[in-house]
Order: C-alpha cells, then structure tokens, then sequence
C-alpha cells in the first residue's frame, strides 16, 4: 500500500517537493514503541516468573534453612531423652539413696520447680512463627536441663557429706547383692509357684545353682541360723539401726557360723540351695526395716549398675511368678 506523500514548499527552487525522510522516521518512530513494549512486557513477565521460581542464591538459603530447623529439631529430641534419663536419676536418686540413709526425699515438684512451666517461652519476632516457636521450645528444655542437673548435683553432695559423717551406721545398712547371680523375681504381689494363687513376695530371688556362696550385706549379728519350715534353711542377721536381712533355701551354712555372731558385709555366711517349699534352687532374699518388710531392691545400691536397677524395675512391673 502506497504511503500518502507529505510536501513541504521548497524556497530555492520554489515548488513543493515531497519529504523523503518521513518513512524513516515512521520505521523509527514505530521501533521504538515496539522496544518499550518489549521492555514493559519483559519486565512484568520476570517478575511472574520470580514469584513462582526462586533464584540460585534464595535456593541455597532455603537448603540451609531446612537443614537448620532439622538441626533444632533433633537437639530438642535429644534433650527430651535427656530430660528422661534424669527423670530416672532423680528416682533413683529418692529412692536408693535419700530415702534409705533417711534423708529427706526432693518432691519430684521441687525439681521441676523454677523451670517456667506457666511462663511463656520466649518468642524470637525476627523468624517465621513457627521457627520462633521450635526456638523458644528449645532453649527453654536447656534451661530445664541445666536446673535439673544443678539440683542432682546439690543433693550428690548432701548424700556425700551425709556418709562422711555417719560412716559406722552406712556400714549397717543393707547394701550389696547378697549372690554374685541375677535377680529372677521381685518383691510384691506374687503368683505363688507351688500353690498357684497370687500373694504376697516379701523378698526378692537370685536364681543359682546349688552350692553358690551368700554373703552378709551389712555389718550386723547373727540372730537365728536355723531350718524354719518353708524357708528352709534360714539364716537371720539384725543390723542394728532398725535394719534386718533373711536368707532362705540353703543347702548349708558356712561351717563354725553361730547364732550371736558378729559378721561384716561380705562376710560368707552359706550357699544356696532348694530347703523349704520351692520351684527350684535360688536365694530367697529380704530386708525389713523397723519389723517391716521393704523391697529388697533399694538395698542392692553398692554394686548395682543403674542399668541393672532399671532392668530390676521393669521386672517388678511384670507379674512373673516367684521361686518363693
Ligand atoms: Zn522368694
């Protein structure tokens, strides 16, 4: 299509002459509005695109990232399970040591005691919410973990100083295993082996061969060393201080051994054996203290792993039938 022609009037020549420049400055005119086009089109179509697909470098800070909060998040796992295994000290804590010297137990609430529990944890405002959140939770078990510790180690050292003073009484108290053999039934409430029905277990049995050496778990008297019915063989040894230990099913005691006879802890005293009413050779073995029969278990601290102890504590939550 032909381009209408533009004239403009020429002085020298004096005529109308048409312009030869305009169709070049179309072409440029119409270039230009094509490059802004292009510019403006481009610039909004990167900026789509930025929203839905991230950079290189934002790539590599997101990877990062998710590495970080896996990091936080396995510290706060691992700090649980160390909050549990200290859960476990504190029991033992109460119950072999504080409770058996007589020393005052610390309430479970006391060692929990000014970790904040009602108090909001700290929120970091600088990361996302949840961020925030998994931080404020973790430093918070830190804080726990660093109270608790301080009061176990507070109560370690009462007990020390405790033995440091009252030596003669802690060489008394009932506090080895009575056999170098592993306990096969607790104390409590009991299915009976020969008699079938539930009772009560008022000690605790190390399963043994017959003829295993038993020692005496205390300084302490002989008080009996006779044959006593479903006990059988039996010797008796009062501690003093309030503290009495038996050991029953004996096949023998230890030659020359009388009644009102002074022993030591570790002191041989017998061996086991299957006398009296039992499934088996074992050591029936019991404490009481005050006239009372108590578990057994709490007095086994001088050479009981905590290891040993748990596993002694998940058998005494299973109804497993006594030796007797
Ligand atoms: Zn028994």
């Amino acid at each position: 299509m032909n381009q209408p022609k533009h004239y403009i009037y020429d002085e020298d020549s004096c005529r109308f002459v048409p312009v030869e420049s305009n169709k070049r400055e179309l072409f440029l005119l119409s270039m230009s509005l094509w490059i802004l086009n292009g510019m403006v089109f481009g610039a909004i179509f990167l900026s789509l695109i930025s929203t839905f697909y991230a950079t290189p470098a934002e790539l590599a800070l997101k990877a990062e990232n998710d590495f970080l909060i896996e990091e936080v998040e396995d510290s706060k796992r691992t700090m649980t399970q160390l909050m549990g295994q200290l859960d476990d000290l504190a029991a033992q804590d109460n119950e072999m040591y504080r409770s058996i010297l007589g020393l005052n137990e610390i309430p479970m609430a006391e060692r929990n005691a000014s970790m904040g529990g009602a108090r909001a944890p700290e929120m970091d405002l600088s990361v996302a919410p949840s961020t925030a959140q998994l931080l404020a939770e973790a430093r918070q078990s830190v804080r726990q973990i660093e109270q608790r510790i301080r009061i176990q180690n507070d109560s370690y050292e009462e007990i020390k100083r405790y033995f440091n003073t009252n030596s003669d009484k802690l060489k008394h108290i009932p506090a080895i295993k009575p056999v170098d053999n592993v306990l096969t039934s607790a104390y409590g409430m009991r299915t009976h082996p020969v008699m079938g029905y539930k009772t009560m277990h008022g000690g605790v049995d190390f399963r043994s061969e017959i003829g295993s050496p038993v020692y005496a778990t205390g300084n302490g008297t002989i008080s009996s060393r006779r044959y006593a019915g479903t006990y059988g063989r039996m010797i008796i040894i009062d501690h003093g201080y309030g503290f009495e230990t038996r050991y029953a099913h004996l096949s023998s005691y230890v030659e020359g051994i009388q009644e009102g006879q002074r022993i030591e802890r570790g002191d041989l005293i017998g061996y086991t054996g299957n006398s009296g009413m039992v499934s088996g050779p074992h050591l029936h073995y019991e404490v009481l203290r005050n006239g009372k029969h108590v578990d057994p278990l709490m007095y086994l601290f001088a050479n009981t792993t905590p290891e040993e102890f748990k596993l002694y504590q998940e058998l005494a939550a299973t109804d497993h039938a006594s030796m007797d």
